[in-house]
């Protein structure tokens, strides 16, 4: 099961630099979804070997008082989607009733409870210690959230190290035997459940459920134009006995292991409403896990000749991150344009898994650097020597020079771009990584 840390503790303590820390979040990466997530703040764990979820508690206002705060949905809800809770302290401060109180609910949680002594690096442990014992929690582990002691070592000691193969990085000849692992992704009410819906009930669906835990999502296998395919099914449409039935239909936990183990993501955008701040925060999460995607414009029968154009216009300035995905606008009502769609997840998929010898590859940055050539700095020409792949998902290649730290990001664009074209790669992000030989 994917793990999940989630962290708690009173104001101030930490929280939010802990989590910036764990999850090196550019602000714009992070899915802090208000109204849906009651603030909670969610974001993949880069700190450590292990693959992870953070779930930070904060955002909520210093005014509140400890106790109420600590008991409320909020905490409570991030502690019922852990597999493990930090709990953390500011080693300066004393314990407080709410402390205890928190401490006393984690003690029943029947769940992996860090106790996390922060600020050490201006605290007297000495005191800290003697305030963490009168908390039952065990051995605390001291770290600076700030400073960054401590920090790998917590989450190393947690979070196992990850699995030689994941789903979304295996290699070749796996991708080519197994089913293509597919993720619809999107906020609420954009019509996922109706798209997968349709799409499910126009296909064979050779297993048609699996039960599974209530966090995880259920795979749910089925076949279109002879491809074999694995639906994630975060939402339980597949679950669900009647339509009506209320469950939980949205997780942003749930998305985002929907969005690590996929192979290629969909991402379902509603035209009738445009592109959100939340509809944004989840493209950050899929361009952070270098997914493979898709995108579907859902409820273009709603719109007459005028609005398409304002929305699409609307939408090549909102999704400029995502140029290099294909734009599919459907109506899951009506089932138009749901085909396409296919085709364009099998086109991602093989480009996310495109194999390029390093013979060819140094040949295409030979081609691009002959065509246009890298900028002079410091009086001399920087060079860019050979290449190779990088890795899958997203695609990478990894040049080597001299003083490449000073190419400019336009130029930088220009050899992605080109490795792009060449490779006919559609639907995958491609990075260019530099390393600098002097
Ligand atoms: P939160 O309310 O629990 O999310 O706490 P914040 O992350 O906002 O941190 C509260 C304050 O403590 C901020 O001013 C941080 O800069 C500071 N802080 C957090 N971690 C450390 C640390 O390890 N050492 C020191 N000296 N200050 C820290
Ligand atoms: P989810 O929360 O993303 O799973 O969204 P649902 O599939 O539950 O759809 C939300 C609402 O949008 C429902 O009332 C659907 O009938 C409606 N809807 C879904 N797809 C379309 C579409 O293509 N066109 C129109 N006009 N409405 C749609």
């Amino acid at each position: 099961m994917q793990a999940v840390v989630a962290l708690v503790g009173r104001p101030n303590v930490g929280k939010s630099t802990l989590f910036n820390r764990l999850t090196r979040s550019r602000d714009a990466l992070v899915a802090d979804i208000p109204g849906l997530t009651r603030d909670r703040k969610y974001g993949l764990g880069r700190i450590g070997s292990g693959n992870y979820l953070v779930i930070d508690t904060g955002g909520l206002g210093e005014e509140v008082d400890a106790i109420d705060l600590l008991m409320s949905g909020q905490s409570r809800q991030a502690m019922r989607e852990a597999t493990h809770v930090l709990f953390l302290m500011d080693g300066r401060a004393g314990v407080t009733a709410g402390d205890e109180h928190l401490a006393q609910e984690l003690r029943t949680l029947g769940k992996p409870v860090t106790l996390v002594i922060n600020k050490s690096d201006i605290a007297n442990r000495d005191l800290a210690l003697a305030e963490a014992a009168r908390l039952g929690l065990g051995a605390p582990v001291f770290i600076s959230a700030q400073q960054g002691s401590g920090v790998e070592a917590l989450i190393d000691d947690i979070v196992p190290a990850n699995d030689p193969i994941e789903p979304g990085d295996a290699t070749l000849e796996d991708a080519a035997d197994r089913p293509i692992r597919i993720a619809f992704v999107g906020r609420p009410n954009v019509g996922k459940s109706t798209l997968i819906n349709r799409i499910l009930g126009e296909d064979r669906v050779v297993v048609f459920d699996r039960p599974g835990t209530t966090r995880d999502a259920i795979d749910v296998p089925f076949e279109r134009d002879g491809h074999a395919y694995t639906l994630i099914d975060t939402a339980g449409v597949r679950r669900r006995a009647r339509v009506n039935e209320t469950i939980e239909k949205f997780s942003v936990v749930k998305t985002l292991d929907a969005i690590k183990s996929a192979d290629v993501v969909i991402l379902v955008l509603d035209a009738q409403a445009g592109v959100s701040e939340q509809d944004a925060h989840l493209i950050g999460l899929v361009l952070d896990a270098g997914a493979a995607l898709v995108v579907a414009i859902n409820k273009w029968d709603g719109l007459d000749g005028s609005d398409r154009e304002s929305v699409k216009r609307g939408l090549d300035l909102k999704l400029t991150f995502l140029d290099f995905a294909e734009r599919h606008f459907i109506s899951a009502l009506h089932g138009t344009g749901v085909g396409t769609l296919f085709n364009a997840v099998l086109k991602a998929h093989a480009s996310a898994h495109c194999e390029v010898s390093t013979a060819d590859l140094n040949r295409l940055l030979e081609g691009l650097v002959l065509a246009h050539q890298p900028p002079m700095s410091r009086g001399r020409r920087i060079k860019l020597r050979y290449a190779h792949l990088g890795g899958h998902r997203p695609f990478t290649v990894v040049i080597h020079g001299n003083q490449t730290e000073r190419l400019p990001g336009a130029y930088k664009r220009y050899l992605a771009n080109g490795f792009r074209r060449a490779l006919h790669l559609v639907g995958t992000p491609v990075v260019v990584e530099f390393r600098t030989g002097d």
